[in-house]
Formats: C-alpha cells, structure tokens, sequence
C-alpha cells in the first residue's frame, strides 16, 4: 500500500492538532506554567500550515507561499520561546517579526518567488536557528537537575542538524526535502521525521514540566515555613542521599545538634511571636556563620542540626563556637522588655563511613549532656564512642576561653 500525499498531510494535521490541544488544554488548567501555550500554539499552527500544501496548485500560489511558510517558521520560533519561558528567561519576539516581516519583503522579489530551491534553504536555515537557539536555551542553564531536560536538548539539536542537512542537499532531492517532483515516498520519509521530532519534543516538554513541578513540590514539602531552613524530613532525604554517598571522608564529616536553651519559659515570659523572632534571628545568625556547603536543617520546635561536609572536628567546634557567641550576643525587643536566649550544641564528627542516623544520635546525646553539665555550651561525643553514641569528651565555655 502507498499513501497518498493528502492522507500523509491529514495525519500530520491530525496529529499536530492532537498535541497542540493537549498542550493548550494543560496550560488552561495550570495558568502559572505559560510555556505550555507557547508549545501548544505552535503545533496547531504548524499543522494548519500544512494545509496550504493540500491544495491544488499550492507550489504556485503566492498565498501558499507567503502565508503557509510564515506560519511554519513562527511556530518553530514560538516552541523557541517557549524553551525560553520555561528556563525562566523573557520572551524575545522581534526575531519572529523581523522573520515574518523578511520573508514577505522576499516573497515580492519576483527572482525569489521563482525559486523553490532559495526559499526551501531560506526556511530551513530559519529553523535550524531558531531550534539551535533552543537547545542553546537549554544547555546554558543546566543548574535545575531536570532528567528530560538533556534529551529534549537533543531533539533540538537533532532537528537543528536535519534542517541544515535539508538545506545542503535541496537542489538534489524531491519535495518537501527539495525543489524536485514532489515524490510520496519522500514526503512520507520527510513527515515521518518531522513527526517523530514534534512527538519527542511534546513528550519531553510535559516530562519537563511535571519534573519540575514534583521538585518544587518536593522542596516545599522539605522546607520549613519559618525559617527558610530544609525540616526533618529535608533532614531524612539528605541523610539518605549521604548514606548512600558513604559519606565521611579523610577530610571529616561533622554533624551537631542544636537546642536553644530553656525557650518555653522564653515562650512564656514574652509570648509566642517572639519566640518565633528568636527562632528566625537563630536562624539568620546561623546561616551567617557556616559555609554555603554546610546545610542546616530545622529539626523541630527549637531543635536545629547542622551537617558539615569535609570539616574536621576543630573546625567544626569553631563554627558551633561562632554560632553560640554570636547568638548569645543578639537581642531581640520585646515589649516587656529586652529578650535573648543561648543554644546549647552537641557535636559528633567522624573520618570514616558512619551512618547519618549514628552520627545523629551522638550528637544528640552530646547536646543532652551539655543541658546537664548547665546549657550554653558545647559539647562533643569523641569518635570512638559514636558507634555506642557514648558521649566522652565536653568542651565547657570556661576550658575553651582558659
Ligand atoms: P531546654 O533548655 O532544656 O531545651 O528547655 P526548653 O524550654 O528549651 O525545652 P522544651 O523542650 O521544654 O521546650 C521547647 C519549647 O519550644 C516548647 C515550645 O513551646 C517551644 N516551641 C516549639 N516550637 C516553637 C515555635 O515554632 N515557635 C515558638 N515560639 N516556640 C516553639
Ligand atoms: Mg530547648
Ligand atoms: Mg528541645
């Protein structure tokens, strides 16, 4: 069976149509995600363009001609913008004017009307731009971990890569590819090409989008509201991408727990608004004085955990230092006067690979211990012990500063 060229037309239409109505129906239910319109308009345009090659005569008719080939170049620069609204960038339409606006200038030079083959490499070098500004849109911000994002980079550049090769060998094949005889096979062959391109990059576009909806759902979910610091359960996922990265290294890993000292009756004295302050303003001191690689998690109520990549124990009971004193040092104003409030911390750190869960229990023991030995201090659970969580060493205010 051989198709005919109207039925491979009808289908591309078909098709077209069916993606860019799915693409138009997901943005209408999710408004703040704009992209999405702007690759659903462009497959209803590109498949209505396809209609001006389903009438008679169509390879000499200035209608066809202008129109048809307007609309496929726009909608291939619309998915362009698309890309760009999704990778958070503005949108930048006078390409797609000044295209629209060359390309009728062109269509009244009578030289150019005559010539299949000069508008064939025109429009085809047209995409091959807009679709390799695409990709280029997507590889020079890479910083969103997306799975989908590398694959639908591809497609462009596969699609960029085909347009170009279209315009290298237009004198020598039939249409659509080229100026010779329109052939069935070849358009079939040619649509087949462009087809699987839009149908991959439809595809990768939703995954795209539903990637990044389920980590923005993921941060949230891992944030706490108050502080801006990830919670326990960013706490739990970090761990288990630790432990699983046999995390501890020569170079040390440190963990502490910190417990802001005897806050309820904080609480009670000043009211919960101000606690809530103390608990920002810890925050804030806390965020001031570790590394950007450290993370710091909320684990609850008044209880933080700091985790401290590649940091041996010294160093890390100098940031706890820096951290005690500098949040002892702040108030807050309060009406009934002034509030301040001290942290109690207790660390454990390790050069080898012990799990998050062990390191976490350490160092809870150790901050436990500094509550009993009289709170505002440090103390630190010796490595040795971490496996009984045994809390061995304390490091009181008064030895340090002797
Ligand atoms: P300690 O020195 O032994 O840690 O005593 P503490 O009073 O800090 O400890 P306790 O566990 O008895 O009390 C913790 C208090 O923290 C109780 C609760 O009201 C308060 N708290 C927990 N979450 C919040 C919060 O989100 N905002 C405010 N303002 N207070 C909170
Ligand atoms: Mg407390
Ligand atoms: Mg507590």
């Amino acid at each position: 069976m051989q198709l005919d060229s109207f039925t491979v037309l009808a289908a591309g239409f078909a098709l077209l149509a069916l993606l860019g109505s799915i693409f138009v129906f997901l943005w209408a239910r999710e408004r703040n995600s704009p992209w999405l319109l702007w690759w659903g308009v462009p497959f209803i345009v590109g498949g209505a363009a396809l209609a001006f090659y389903m009438r008679p005569g169509w390879d000499s008719d200035f209608a066809s001609i202008l129109i048809g080939n307007i609309l496929r170049m726009v909608a291939v620069g619309c998915l362009w913008q698309g890309v760009r609204l999704f990778q958070r960038r503005p949108l930048l339409l006078w390409p797609l004017a000044a295209v629209a606006i060359g390309w009728i200038g062109l269509c009244f030079v009578p030289a150019f009307m005559a010539s299949m083959l000069t508008r064939i490499v025109v429009v085809s070098l047209v995409n091959a731009l807009f679709c390799g500004l695409a990709a280029h849109e997507l590889w020079r911000d890479r910083s969103e971990q997306l799975p989908s994002r590398r694959p639908t980079m591809l497609v462009f550049v596969s699609f960029t890569m085909l347009m170009l090769l279209r315009a290298g060998v237009a004198a020598f094949t039939p249409f659509p590819v080229g100026e010779l005889a329109a052939n069935s096979a070849w358009l079939g062959f040619f649509m087949f090409l462009v087809f699987a391109h839009c149908t991959f990059a439809a595809v990768l576009f939703i995954a795209m989008t539903n990637e990044r909806r389920e980590a923005e759902q993921r941060s949230f979910a891992m944030s706490d509201p108050l502080t801006g610091l990830l919670n326990r359960r960013g706490f739990a996922d970090f761990a288990d991408r630790m432990n699983r990265r046999n995390a501890g290294s020569r170079s040390g890993l440190s963990l502490m727990v910190l417990d802001l000292d005897h806050f309820k009756s904080i609480n009670d004295r000043f009211g919960h608004e101000v606690g809530d302050r103390i608990l920002k303003a810890f925050a804030e001191v806390s965020e001031s004085s570790v590394r950007t690689t450290d993370q710091l998690f909320r684990m609850g109520g008044e209880e933080f955990c700091f985790v401290l990549p590649d940091t041996s124990l010294a160093d890390a009971i100098k940031v706890a230092e820096r951290v005690r004193i500098s949040f002892e040092a702040g108030t807050i104003e309060a009406g009934e006067g002034i509030a301040r409030a001290t942290v109690s911390i207790g660390i454990a750190a390790t050069q080898h690979h012990v799990g998050m869960d062990v390191l976490l229990a350490a160092a809870d023991a150790a901050v436990y211990e500094a509550k009993a030995r009289g709170r505002n201090r440090i103390v630190v659970a010796e490595p040795a012990t971490l496996r009984q969580s045994r809390v061995a060493d304390i490091v009181a205010p008064e030895r340090r500063s002797a």
